[in-house]
């Protein structure tokens, strides 16, 4: 809750980031680019290569997965494009921004400002409504009740929540509850969406579902999706497959 809370009051500020645009000319469409990226983490004498020289590049409004065995490095990714962290070496663009030329804090405005986060285990706040979370982040930015509840109202249309608005997550199903996170990761229209394995908590019919209404999102508020997902039937509802293997892409890169 205090991560979330700081975070998103960082948001809340004005600074203004920097721009840095990399050289390419198909910049405007590419939300994302990773160039040369290596994560390497050192645990003592151990050096584990978690990515080994990764490029990728995820344009505006796509749908993307990302796939491979335990350990090759799914979550490393993810983590790298949501900006969580900082790779040992390469570069990263969200947006057009250069991250190596921000520090910390301006990173997690940026990251407040751009993404959306959709966890395996829903992580909602147990006391409040499914409106109430999915208005949160809303609340934080000191929009107008209006138009939270308008928002709200839309998201809980979308994905056909419209009659469990005042229900506790307590008083919904797994499916139903990840419905509602996915609306609360998109109460401030983030450009990007990502998703560690968003129906891994889920039976096969609730986790088709999800993705059913995360396409129809997709389309409706304009916002590129990145899901990592260990589920081929899962995988192949979005639009490119990214394989994984021992922290390099082998394939869809
Ligand atoms: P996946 O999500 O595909 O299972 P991860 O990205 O979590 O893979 O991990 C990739 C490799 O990096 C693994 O060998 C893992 O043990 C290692 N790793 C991940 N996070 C850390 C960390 N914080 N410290 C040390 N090693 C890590
Ligand atoms: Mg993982």
């Amino acid at each position: 809750m205090a991560s979330v809370v700081s975070e998103n009051l960082y948001r809340m500020t004005t600074l203004q980031i920097s721009q840095d645009l990399p050289e390419d000319d198909d910049v405007s469409n590419t939300i994302i680019e990773l160039k040369n990226v290596w994560k390497i983490y050192q645990l003592g004498e151990t050096e584990v290569q978690a990515l080994r020289d990764v490029d990728l590049k995820i344009k505006k409004e796509e749908f993307v997965a990302i796939m491979g065995p335990s350990g090759s490095g799914k979550s490393t990714l993810l983590h790298m494009i949501g900006v969580l962290d900082r790779p040992t070496s390469g570069k990263i663009y969200l947006d057009g921004t250069d991250i190596s030329k921000l520090n910390d804090s301006e990173l997690a405005r940026l990251r407040g400002k751009k993404i959306g986060f959709v966890f395996q285990f829903f992580n909602l706040y147990p006391t409040l409504s499914a409106r109430e979370n999915i208005e949160l982040p809303m609340r934080i930015l000191k929009r107008h009740r209006d138009e939270r509840e308008k928002k709200s109202s839309k998201l809980l249309k979308t994905v056909g929540l419209e009659n469990r608005a005042e229900h506790l997550p307590s008083q919904l199903s797994g499916g139903e509850r990840q419905r509602v996170a996915i609306s609360r990761a998109l109460a401030n229209d983030p450009p990007l969406l990502l998703a560690d394995e968003p129906t891994g908590n889920l039976d096969s019919k609730s986790g088709e579902e999800i993705m059913k209404f995360l396409n129809k999102l997709q389309e409706e508020e304009k916002v590129t999706v990145v899901m990592v997902t260990h589920e081929e039937h899962i995988a192949k509802h979005a639009e490119r497959i990214i394989r994984l293997k021992d922290g390099k892409i082998v394939d869809g890169g």
